[in-house]
């Protein structure tokens, strides 16, 4: 059995269809935060709803009796523990960096100390190339700890892995940390700027371009990212890694609506707005580790990855039903 927490999410319901699909008998854990709807994320698990090796626990990983229950469901079956469920965003973790670290290091700490007393097992997190910051030297490597978090988000990443880290070694359990890179792809979490756009180009609405368009971020297609967790679900080499999961390519703001307006053939109407506080300048995989430790590499160009997110929007709006990510104003 594996557990995997943020089940209803973007990543955690691509996750939860492979690992059904691969003959996994999936628990998953999700409290349907308010960050964006219900509906949408219960429409992320249409299919995996459906299953017989699947259930779904509605609850909130903070609380203790959380874990309680989950003791009894799993009993000693549970072999991995898939840790997606967070407070994510980087900009909405400025008015709330107590909120953040909250979900993000106590839930994480409430899981490690399950996963602790529970037979340990062996526990992939999601971290964030948020946690290198401004740090200039690029492309990033997991070995440059001259990391600078420029927000409460990235800060609670960043100390959800050291959490981890000790509990590798003082209590012998088995963690793999894994820095996802701007994850893009069908169900993409709504307030991000690729399902942002691509929504509001479709309305005839202006796109909000922050600074002058020379932000660089390293898009990585989402079932690249599932590849590279149930690579790291099978990692026994060492009791702790922190590995980046990226693309290894850097695409600007303008390029990334440059190729959306290709895909899409839409002329976008551009918002030119001030930088946002929390926004780095690029993010950029160093991608050698994972290849080492995992066998893992990208597979998907952004210009591929667009197209398939908009044959995704396109199949919702086929079956009559709005793309969930169109369900958000
Ligand atoms: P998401 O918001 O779609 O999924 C997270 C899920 O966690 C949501 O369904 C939410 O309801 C659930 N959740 C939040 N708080 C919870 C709690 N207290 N108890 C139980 N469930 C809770 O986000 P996502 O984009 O799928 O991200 C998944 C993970 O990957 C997160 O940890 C995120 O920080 C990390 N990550 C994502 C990206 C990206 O680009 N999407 C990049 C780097 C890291």
């Amino acid at each position: 059995m594996i557990l995997v927490t943020g089940a209803a999410g973007f990543i955690g319901s691509h996750l939860v269809d492979r690992l059904l699909a691969d003959g996994h008998e999936v628990l998953g854990l999700d409290d349907f935060d308010p960050f964006y709807p219900a509906e949408t994320k219960r429409e992320n698990l249409r299919d995996a709803s459906k299953h017989p090796r699947f259930r779904l626990i509605d609850a909130d990983l903070c609380e203790p009796e959380t874990w309680t229950d989950l003791a009894e469901i799993l009993e000693s079956r549970c072999r991995c523990i898939v840790h997606l469920a967070a407070k994510a965003g980087v900009r909405p973790s400025l008015a709330d960096p107590i909120g953040y670290h909250a979900t993000n290091l106590t839930g994480t700490l409430r899981l490690l100390e399950f996963a602790r007393h529970h037979g340990n097992p062996h526990v992939v997190l999601a971290s964030s190339s948020s946690v290198y910051g401004v740090n200039s030297r690029v492309p990033w490597r997991e070995d440059d700890h001259d990391l600078q978090p420029i927000s409460p988000y990235a800060s609670s990443k960043l100390a959800m892995e050291q959490a981890a880290r000790v509990y590798a070694s003082a209590y012998g359990q088995r963690i793999v940390a894994l820095r996802f890179f701007t994850v893009y792809g069908p169900r993409q979490r709504p307030d991000l700027a690729i399902a942002k756009f691509a929504r509001r180009m479709r309305a005839g609405l202006p796109i909000p371009v922050f600074g002058d368009g020379s932000t660089r971020r390293d898009y990585t297609f989402v079932d690249d990212i599932v590849d590279g967790i149930v690579r790291a679900m099978r990692y026994d080499a060492s009791p702790f890694e922190v590995i980046n999961l990226g693309n290894h390519r850097t695409v600007s703001l303008r390029e990334m609506i440059d190729t959306l307006a290709d895909v899409f053939g839409i002329d976008p109407i551009l918002e030119e707005l001030p930088p946002q506080t929390g926004d780095v300048p690029q993010t950029w995989a160093d991608v050698t580790r994972a290849s080492r430790l995992l066998g893992w590499k990208p597979k998907t160009d952004f210009a591929s990855g667009i197209r398939a997110y908009k044959s995704w929007l396109d199949t919702c709006r086929e079956q009559g039903a709005k793309a969930p990510s169109e369900l958000v104003p």
